[in-house]
């Protein structure tokens, strides 16, 4: 008879486990004799929840036996933790501040091929089956809007899309697409995932040497290389101008982090997780793991394994990346740090900044916030002493800042052609750049063809059926839009008010833009750049890659195209409209509208020739679009934080939001009420207020919305009252609650 293991025993009888559910609490089993060897602090543990089999983490255990009935475990799978220590402390923090249970802070960290034992090596593609049986069933009336959408991109693109691909673009869930499939009216198909075109710039990488740096990129690196060495917590705010080779100071501080056997981090916007990026990263460093939204569970499970084996000594990738487990955090590295992508827009709402500053805290690690136009926050921060200041004040190699010029369009000279958005001055600096053989980058931050329709009699708006925001006409599709819901429909022959014949289209869009283009320069090769023409992650990187090859003369997009791109035969950047963001009725609407000019003015004259930038707009005399021709963002910044310190915005004041959204307008007005008396009980005297209100946008997608926002000096302040909130009493049914913390915007 063989011995007893006599181990077990001395393992943990009870688990507390965190399960992924709205309850701020955590659940307790016992463990099995024969699972105890694997079920400790950090495990999965699979176990019985109200009669489904939840995967959750274990987050404490004990021997004691509880004196409440207790269910067993049913599987703990791994021989080891997949959460360490650090990681479920952050988990901690991340619950407490913003606000959600522990289970729902561990689920937003780690990917869910990693909790679930994933499969998903395949990616689904969806391509036109039939389309004959679509149009009967439509004839038929038995197609439902989100299906009409899915089937008019299919009919533009018979390639066919990844299946996430075309939910996004098409607004919709997978279940109409599922419909669709049933009917025999869309094929779903699935591809081996064969790698993308990040993992093949990542692989091609040629390998480069470091650049010998400028005197300004010295001084960051030695400092940063000090306090590396120090192997102590440290943040450091990077303020560099456009061009002024940031990167480089990233690469050679991450280069001694990895001689000390310490991993880094850089986290960077998806939008600018470029293959020009992954290169500069890949081309210095080997062992460099990417993470990115096009990635399946399976390969992020896969990419979360190497990382967590040490295996890794950069990990580079968007917001959730701050969740990566490697081993021996050095070096903590955010790009373009001011960028609202950063604060995920469902909860958790964390913020990945915020959340890396606690991170590196705790590990002892540095960190670097690089911006040529950092967030009010951080700015004030670096001011009062708590991140230290590296300036970058000059491009490298003598290169200048481009020099702006800022054109009125309210002046008569500028408005010759009726409906011209391209005015004289902008559209004589675009053929003095192309006929030197230079490209331009063009600005329009908006997408469509005319941002309303409208009756110019009666005034008659075209609106969506769902949101309270008018629709946005598309040319190409030839249909109006929601840019918040989806919706769509075509635009009515007269009137429906009062019958005149003829609506009239208002507003700029990328698509009016391109079609002026068209008119101006015929012989100009022309790309549009948002995110209605590029639907998918390759048609994104095929155009950037035709535009570095020089076969494409002008880029016309949205901000996506402001971000981080490097080309140096860039001659001039036109702003064909600087106000549209200026107009938002937000407290970051002047620090946005100034970080996007400045950002797409740095296009411009990264290469040999100069380069230039026209703004154009209607307010030349704002500070924000003065300040940003100046590219002066001290000076900016002083007026704008006198301006947050009068009003009580951040960094003067932290902010809750509370949104209260439901189908029924009284029941969500009930709630608002019932929250803000919640808040008025809990927050401290120095707290402020606002609402219970409607926002700027009353409805969306069908749901009536109200909130209530509380500023307050400390953050502490802001903690006792989500505390308070996730005790109250859960909203009635068909009413649901959402609090932000540290908002990036309250619109
Ligand atoms: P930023 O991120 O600050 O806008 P980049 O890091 O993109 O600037 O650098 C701009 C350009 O300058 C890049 O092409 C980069 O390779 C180059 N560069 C950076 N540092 C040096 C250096 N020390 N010597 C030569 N070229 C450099
Ligand atoms: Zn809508």
């Amino acid at each position: 008879m063989p011995p007893e293991p006599t181990t077990t025993d001395a393992r943990p009888a009870y688990v507390e486990v965190a399960l992924d559910l709205p309850v701020d609490r955590l659940f307790t089993y016992r463990v099995p004799a024969e699972q105890r060897t694997h079920a400790d602090v950090g495990h999965r543990v699979l176990v019985p929840f109200r009669g489904r089999s939840l995967m959750g983490f274990v987050a404490g255990v004990g021997d004691a036996e509880p004196d409440f009935k207790v269910l067993d475990v049913r599987e703990a799978p791994d021989a080891h933790a997949l959460l360490g220590p650090e990681l479920l402390e952050l988990g901690r923090f991340i619950a407490r501040y913003y606000g959600t249970s522990l289970g729902e802070a561990l689920a937003a960290m780690v990917p869910r091929g990693v909790r679930h034992k994933g499969k998903g090596h395949r990616r689904r593609r969806v391509t036109l089956a039939d389309d004959a049986k679509a149009v009967e069933r439509d004839a038929a009336g038995k197609l439902s809007e989100p299906q009409q959408r899915i089937l008019r991109r299919l009919r533009k693109h018979p390639e066919g899309f990844l299946l996430t691909d075309l939910c996004r673009a098409a607004h919709v869930s997978v279940s109409p697409v599922q419909t669709l499939a049933k009917h025999g009216i869309v094929a779903l198909t699935t591809e081996r995932s064969h790698g993308d075109a990040l993992e093949e710039a990542a692989r091609e990488a040629p390998h480069t040497e470091p650049l010998d740096p400028t005197d300004d990129q010295r001084r960051s690196i030695d400092a940063l290389i000090a306090a590396l060495d120090a192997e102590r917590y440290r943040t450091f705010l990077l303020l560099g101008v456009t061009g002024s080779g940031k990167t480089e100071v990233y690469l050679q501080a991450m280069a001694r982090c990895i001689a000390q056997g310490r991993q880094a981090i850089v986290l960077v916007p998806e939008i600018a997780l470029t293959p020009q990026t992954v290169k500069r990263f890949r081309g210095r460093f080997d062992r460099v793991a990417v993470l990115h939204s096009g990635m399946t569970d399976a390969e992020r499970a896969k990419a979360w394994r190497r990382i967590k084996a040490g295996e890794a000594d950069v990990v580079i990738g968007p917001r959730s990346a701050i969740f990566a487990p490697v081993p021996r955090l050095g070096l903590l590295v955010v790009d373009e740090e001011h960028e609202t992508s950063f604060k995920q827009q469902n909860a958790p709402r964390y913020h990945a900044r915020d959340v890396g500053l606690v991170r590196a805290k705790a590990a002892g690690a540095v960190v670097v916030l690089g911006s040529a136009t950092p967030a009010l926050e951080s700015y004030k921060n670096a001011l009062d002493g708590r991140y230290e200041l590296l300036d970058l004040p000059r491009r490298v190699g003598g290169r200048s800042l481009p020099s702006v010029q800022i054109v009125d369009r309210t002046s008569g000279e500028e408005r010759q052609r009726r409906r011209a958005h391209i005015g004289r001055t902008l559209e004589i600096r675009m053929r003095e750049a192309l006929t030197a053989g230079g490209q331009v980058i063009l600005l329009q931050n908006r997408r469509g063809y005319a941002t309303s329709v409208a009756c110019p009699r009666c005034g008659f708006l075209v609106e969506c059926k769902h949101c309270d925001v008018t629709l946005t006409f598309h040319r190409s599709d030839a249909v109006a839009m929601c840019h918040l819901c989806g919706h769509e429909r075509r635009v009515p022959g007269a009137c429906p008010d009062c019958a005149l014949p003829r609506l009239e289209f208002r507003g700029v869009g990328t698509q009016t833009v391109e079609e002026e283009l068209e008119a101006l320069f015929p012989d100009a090769r022309v790309a549009r750049m948002d995110s209605d023409s590029m639907a998918t992650r390759d048609a994104y990187e095929d155009v950037l890659g035709r535009f570095e090859a020089g076969a494409i003369d002008v880029l016309v997009g949205t901000q996506m195209i402001a971000k981080g791109l490097d080309f140096p035969n860039v001659r001039l950047v036109g702003i064909v409209s600087a106000d549209t963001a200026l107009a938002l009725p937000d407290f970051r609407a002047g620090e946005r509208t100034f970080g996007l000019l400045a950002q797409v003015s740095g296009r411009a004259g990264r290469g040999d020739a100069d380069g230039r930038v026209v703004v154009q707009t209607t307010m030349p005399n704002h500070p924000a679009i003065q300040l940003a021709a100046e590219q002066d963002y001290p000076k900016f910044a002083r007026g704008a934080l006198e301006d947050r310190e009068q009003f009580g915005y951040p960094p003067f004041r932290r902010l809750l939001r509370v949104v209260v959204r439901g189908k029924r307008p009284e029941a969500v007005a009930d709630r608002a009420r019932d929250v803000q008396q919640v808040i008025v009980r809990s927050a401290s005297p120095r707290a402020e207020i606002l609402g219970p209100a409607v926002p700027p946008i009353g409805r969306v997608q069908g749901f009536h919305r109200q909130q209530v926002i509380v500023k307050a000096p400390e953050p502490r302040e802001i903690a006792t009252v989500v505390r308070a909130l996730r005790a109250a009493k859960r909203p009635q049914r068909g009413v649901e609650e959402a609090w932000d913390v540290d908002p990036v915007g309250v619109l």
